[in-house]
């Protein structure tokens, strides 16, 4: 870092920065007392902490400081006596003698260690979010993120992309997340939302005429939370007109793979592409962790006129667990159930051996199923063969998450696996009421094969969707968009969208594309999730600076809270908490 922005009118150098170079020059720096320990009566050495790294100050005579005391220090750049070098600290080498301290604030005992070697509580870090975010391991996973989002910033502005902010009051938008909703007191009873995406807007700058359109956006969605979700996250967000699919893949590409290079330090090379059937038939899932092979292999052939009824199904999927035949029958009966709990009836295992196949089911196999099994994908003695015959879509999802089970390593974990995954299906099944559901959202483009299937054979409807995973990780969709009246009509009605509805949750949309909507696509990616993954983090809470608890909690502030009589009688809004 260049030496004029560390300097400032309290200190000369961060306390990280301070080296061999510096010896005999009296300088100043600024920082918590991170560790204090005595020698003898009159000598104290002080580890000074800010955000750079740590300095040994060396004091004489009586010193009153104590841990995490806020201090300016002055002293002469010393070289440490022989023996006392510290090679793990960047500043090991030196210390700073003939110190003056001078006490900048106090600070009571804190509630727990600000050292990354000592596990702390999940819910004590997030009440005292403030210390906790003063620990290495904070301070590096906030200001990579930091730098992936100027990565992401510069490669978008090098590809003629124009950042552009959208607003955070919005209209209801369908994209299937339930939004957070904001009363209006200028307008009693009705109500602004969060946007779940910058999706319309950006849509409408198209309109607009703004080409290419980024923003590193917020977005809310009132879903439940998971590791890897939060109520409010953040996205690249991006838009461009007179675009393929393809030129948006390369976009999008261009600015993760440069984001990746800032953060690993690696350039990876280019990204895979494979559709979402193939993803689905060999990794049973749409967002396949390619970092570990263990495919699913297909023998709904073999089985197509079997004699055992548990095989008798329109599909079999089998897979192959390497050395799994030493499985224990608790972890068979485990992985069973996992099997139920995902809608199968149940889960078919088959110890390899030098004798054969070793199951409860093996004596009902004939002689071509056994051969089958026991020869899947080169199996030999001492691995296990598991299997799932059921509906296809179910034998694939239900084998695709035990594979994720028994193969995948923990998120973060190199090597960075991305792959594009297309050809999503236009509608992904049906509600409550009978309507099909749009698998990306209804603005997506069929694809141009697929257009006369729309009305009848839908769920087979090819769309212009597209997702980016890494690692197993959904990081984010797009889609070629609809811009044309007619085909956003016919899809509107497709799911269940009356003309008169439409009207009156997006008319401003439609209204906007008879005035000349360019062709256009676009896409969205979760920086939240990039960063965890360069981060070696498993929970996108670890790189968020004030995320929310599983339950929506913000453990510091103590959000969400009631509010006064006065700001609802303002907002006209009146509390029901009968039944609750
Ligand atoms: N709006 C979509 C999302 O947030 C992304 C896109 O289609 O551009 O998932």
């Amino acid at each position: 870092m260049p030496r004029e922005y560390e300097s400032t009118s309290l200190r000369d150098l961060l306390c990280g920065s301070i080296s061999e170079a510096h010896v005999g020059q009296r300088l100043s720096v600024c920082g918590w007392v991170a560790k204090r320990r005595e020698h003898g009566e009159h000598l104290a050495f002080l580890d000074i902490r800010d955000r750079s790294g740590v300095v040994q100050a060396v004091v004489e005579g009586s010193v009153d400081v104590k841990s995490e005391y806020v201090v300016r220090v002055t002293g002469t750049v010393t070289p440490r006596p022989e023996g006392t070098v510290n090679v793990k600290l960047s500043t090991g080498a030196v210390e700073l003698s003939d110190c003056e301290v001078e006490v900048l604030s106090l600070a009571d005992v804190p509630p727990f260690q600000l050292d990354d070697r000592v596990e702390i509580d999940e819910q004590v870090r997030l009440r005292y979010r403030y210390l906790d975010i003063r620990r290495d391991a904070m301070q590096e996973n906030l200001r990579l993120r930091a730098k992936v989002n100027t990565a992401l910033r510069r490669a978008m502005d090098a590809q003629g992309f124009c950042e552009v902010e959208t607003p955070l009051l919005w209209a209801p938008t369908p994209e299937g997340a339930r939004e957070f909703v904001v009363p209006s007191r200028l307008n009693p009873g009705e109500f602004y939302v969060l946007p779940q995406s910058p999706q319309i807007a950006k849509q409408l700058l198209m309109v607009g005429g703004f080409d290419r359109y980024y923003q590193i956006a917020r977005c809310l969605r009132d879903e439940d939370l998971r590791a890897d979700r939060q109520f409010e996250f953040t996205q690249l967000d991006i838009e461009a007109s007179f675009v393929s699919q393809d030129d948006v893949m390369g976009f999008v590409s261009e600015a993760v793979l440069d984001a990746a290079e800032v953060a690993t330090g690696v350039r990876p090379g280019e990204i895979e592409t494979m559709t979402w059937a193939h993803a689905l038939e060999n990794y049973g899932t749409d967002k396949p962790d390619l970092r570990f092979d263990m495919t699913l292999q297909d023998l709904s052939n073999v089985f197509a006129t079997t004699e055992v009824k548990a095989f008798a199904a329109p599909t079999v999927k089998a897979l192959r667990v390497a050395g799994g035949a030493s499985f224990s029958r608790s972890k068979l009966d485990e992985l069973t159930e996992q099997a139920k709990g995902l809608g199968a009836k149940g889960l078919a295992w088959f110890r390899v051996s030098e004798d054969g196949l070793d199951s409860p089911l093996a004596r009902f196999l004939s002689s071509d199923e056994t051969a089958a099994i026991a020869g899947l994908d080169g199996a030999g003695s001492g691995d296990l063969i598991l299997a799932v015959a059921d509906e296809h879509d179910v034998a694939c999802h239900v084998l695709g998450a035990i594979r994720v089970t028994l193969g995948s390593p923990p998120v973060g974990d190199g090597p960075y696996r991305y792959v594009w995954v297309t050809e999503f299906p236009m509608f992904e099944g049906v509600d409550e009421d009978g309507n099909l559901q749009a698998a990306h959202h209804p603005f997506t483009m069929p694809h141009p094969e697929d257009l006369a299937l729309i009305e009848t054979d839908p769920l087979n409807v090819r769309s212009q969707a597209y997702d980016l995973v890494l690692n197993g990780w959904e990081l984010g969709s797009g889609s070629v968009r609809i811009h044309r009246a007619d085909i956003q009509s016919r899809i509107f009605r497709a799911l269940g969208i009356s003309d008169e509805e439409a009207e009156i949750r997006f008319g401003f949309l439609l209204g906007a594309f008879r005035y000349g909507a360019p062709p256009h696509a676009g896409f969205a990616f979760g920086i939240d999730r990039l960063v965890a993954i360069f981060a070696g983090e498993d929970n996108i809470r670890e790189v968020i600076a004030f995320p929310k608890t599983q339950s929506g909690a913000d453990l510091m502030t103590g959000a969400p809270k009631s509010i006064t009589e006065r700001q609802l009688r303002d907002l006209r809004v009146r509390i029901d908490l009968k039944g609750k």
